[in-house]
């Protein structure tokens, strides 16, 4: 492409409201431009590394044996219903109406278009499994739309649909599909972690977040140093520790003690004159409707989800007041797990604990000396916390650290949810009738570009890795008004664009500086200068982005040289 024909609007200006690196490159790339909140269009340059994006994810998915398919973008409330999820979904859903006054949505994700199409056409087990994807927009009315195409309201999404006979099927099409994942975006070029989340009632390993590692991502990781553990934070996992008895020998007596509206676990430590790791924390929750006691350590936190997931509970919230006034006989503030008239669950971290400081279950007061066994009893001990830097890891001796990243994509064990709503059914072998279990699978396009951009710039902008680079290689012939310049970058443009190189050949009547700056900006990875005083001697330069290296070669034999770059850089990323 010449450049002088392209559309490019480059800018040196960083946009005021663009808050990470990517969208302010973005932009000044002339990758894409903002409609209105959340809303974006891709100009050529930025469609381009799209349309690689797009290329890598489709060719593994056809690999791993997913078959393209296209859903529509717009949803009849009716399948919504079905599924459960017109009234659950809130606002994200952008709801709207025809002109028979018929429900639609815009699809923010295809899980009930799909399987209706699939219980349409599937009847029996022979026709099974199947995994059907597609690439196309979604629309989820986000909150907080920001960070560019990272966070937007419209987006590019690859989403697979898994459909299998029976659980060990559908964990074969999850670890095909967890592979795949692990392809794509080593492919792009990217450094990742495949995350534990949270898999709700399906259990076991079957949620991954596929995170880009980069400072300005939105979640937060626990990491294993030692080996390849990873999750994100409500999921990521405490060993049981080894040192669990507090010790033998006669405990202190229990006492009470008044402490005058002093409740949290700070005005305590303070009031009491005790560690907060002497401190025990009890949090009454309301599960389904039924108050638990939930015993931990005052230095941690509860993780809800755990504490959901351990009771089995469809909803937990904190208790209320008239919850916590009847589990404790007082007031938000004091309850403690001596004497409490419900179950109470206990995290690990009370294991090894003696003389704790409880609550009293009396309002203004705490007792001293509480020891587990001779003054209350516990129901069951789990992990229940939030995870901490420096924590065990829970698969090898190594140390929990934290990082942050972006999640690129996420492969889900979906269970019978959707199947079983929407009569998702196939006759077995045996003629019975069987709920299909299903997998989803997704991955965002614009938000992998982007997250590529997080990994790879510096001051003068993006460094694309040759896989999603828009381009490979730029042609700058140093001033277009010298006739053996321009005939020979023209030559090298030529012969590069016969051998099928991605290439632009800048052509504009600008000074050098400007063309090195704009080639620098849009992330080019190999650049071919071509001046007067190096074309005298035969030869050109060639300027690696990447490294800032240059290197002379003779003008016979550059096009050679930079489609052996072109093709080792591929090929390592395959
Ligand atoms: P998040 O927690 O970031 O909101 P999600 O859990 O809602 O993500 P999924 O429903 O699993 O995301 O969607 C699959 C993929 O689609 C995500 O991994 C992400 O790459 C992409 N994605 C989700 N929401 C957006 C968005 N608002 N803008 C751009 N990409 C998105
Ligand atoms: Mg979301």
């Amino acid at each position: 492409m010449l450049y002088s024909e392209m559309h490019l609007p480059t800018g040196r200006e960083v946009p005021s409201d663009a808050e990470v690196v990517s969208n302010q490159l973005m932009i000044r790339a002339g990758m894409i431009r903002k409609l209105t909140s959340g809303i974006y269009s891709y100009l050529p340059l930025g469609y381009r590394v799209i349309r690689k994006v797009e290329q890598i994810v489709r060719e593994e998915m056809n690999k791993a044996g997913a078959q393209e398919v296209h859903l529509p973008m717009v949803q009849p409330a009716e399948l919504w219903q079905e599924s459960g999820r017109w009234n659950y979904y809130g606002k994200e859903l952008l709801r709207f109406r025809d002109r028979n006054d018929r429900d639609y949505c815009l699809g923010p994700t295809h899980e009930e278009v799909i399987t209706d199409l699939v219980r349409h056409d599937i009847k029996t087990y022979r026709q099974l499994p199947k995994n059907l994807y597609q690439i196309q927009t979604k629309f989820r009315d986000e909150v907080r739309p920001r960070f560019g195409v990272m966070r937007c309201r419209e987006f590019g999404m690859k989403d697979a649909y898994s459909f299998d006979a029976d659980e060990a099927g559908a964990e074969k099409s999850y670890e095909k599909m967890f592979a795949a994942y692990n392809n794509i975006f080593r492919r792009c070029g990217l450094k990742f972690r495949p995350v534990e989340a949270d898999s709700g009632s399906i259990g076991g390993s079957f949620s991954h977040e596929f995170m880009v590692l980069a400072e300005s991502g939105e979640d937060a990781i626990a990491f294993c140093e030692k080996c390849d553990y990873a999750a994100n934070l409500e999921k990521a996992e405490i060993a049981r520790p080894e040192k669990t008895e507090p010790g033998d020998g006669d405990r202190p007596a229990l006492e009470s003690v008044e402490t005058p509206n002093v409740r949290t676990i700070d005005e305590v430590s303070a009031f009491l004159n005790v560690s907060p790791q002497q401190i025990v924390k009890t949090l009454i929750f309301n599960a389904d409707g039924r108050a638990c006691a939930v015993l931990i350590r005052g230095d941690h936190e509860v993780n809800e989800i755990k504490v959901k997931n351990f009771l089995g509970a469809a909803e937990l919230e904190l208790a209320d007041d008239e919850m916590i006034f009847k589990a404790t006989g007082a007031p938000r503030g004091f309850a403690g797990p001596v004497g409490v008239k419900v179950r109470v669950i206990a995290d690990y971290s009370i294991l090894g604990l003696a003389d704790m400081v409880t609550g009293a279950n009396r309002e203004n007061h705490h007792l001293k000396n509480v020891n587990l066994g001779r003054d209350f009893a516990v129901e069951a001990f789990a992990d229940l916390r939030v995870v901490q830097p420096g924590d065990a890891c829970p698969r090898c001796a190594g140390e929990i650290k934290f990082a942050r990243g972006i999640e690129v994509g996420h492969v889900f064990k979906l269970g019978t949810k959707y199947s079983k709503a929407m009569k998702a059914v196939y006759l077995d072998r045996d003629g019975r009738e069987k709920t299909m279990i299903m997998g989803c699978y997704g991955i965002g396009i614009g938000r992998t570009a982007a997250a590529c951009i997080e990994q790879n710039f510096d001051q003068n902008g993006i460094i694309w890795p040759m896989p999603l680079a828009p381009y490979a290689v730029i042609v700058t012939p140093v001033n277009i008004n010298e006739t053996e310049v321009m005939k020979a970058a023209r030559e090298i443009y030529d012969e590069l664009l016969a051998a099928g190189v991605e290439v632009i050949l800048d052509d504009r009547d600008e000074r050098a500086g400007v063309k090195f700056k704009d080639a620098d900006l849009i992330g080019i990875p190999l650049r071919i200068v071509v001046g007067s005083k190096n074309l005298a001697q035969g030869r050109v330069e060639l300027k690696i982005r990447k490294t800032g290296e240059n290197r002379l070669y003779a003008t016979s034999d550059i096009c050679e040289e930079v489609r052996a770059i072109i093709a080792a850089e591929l090929k390592t990323a395959v």
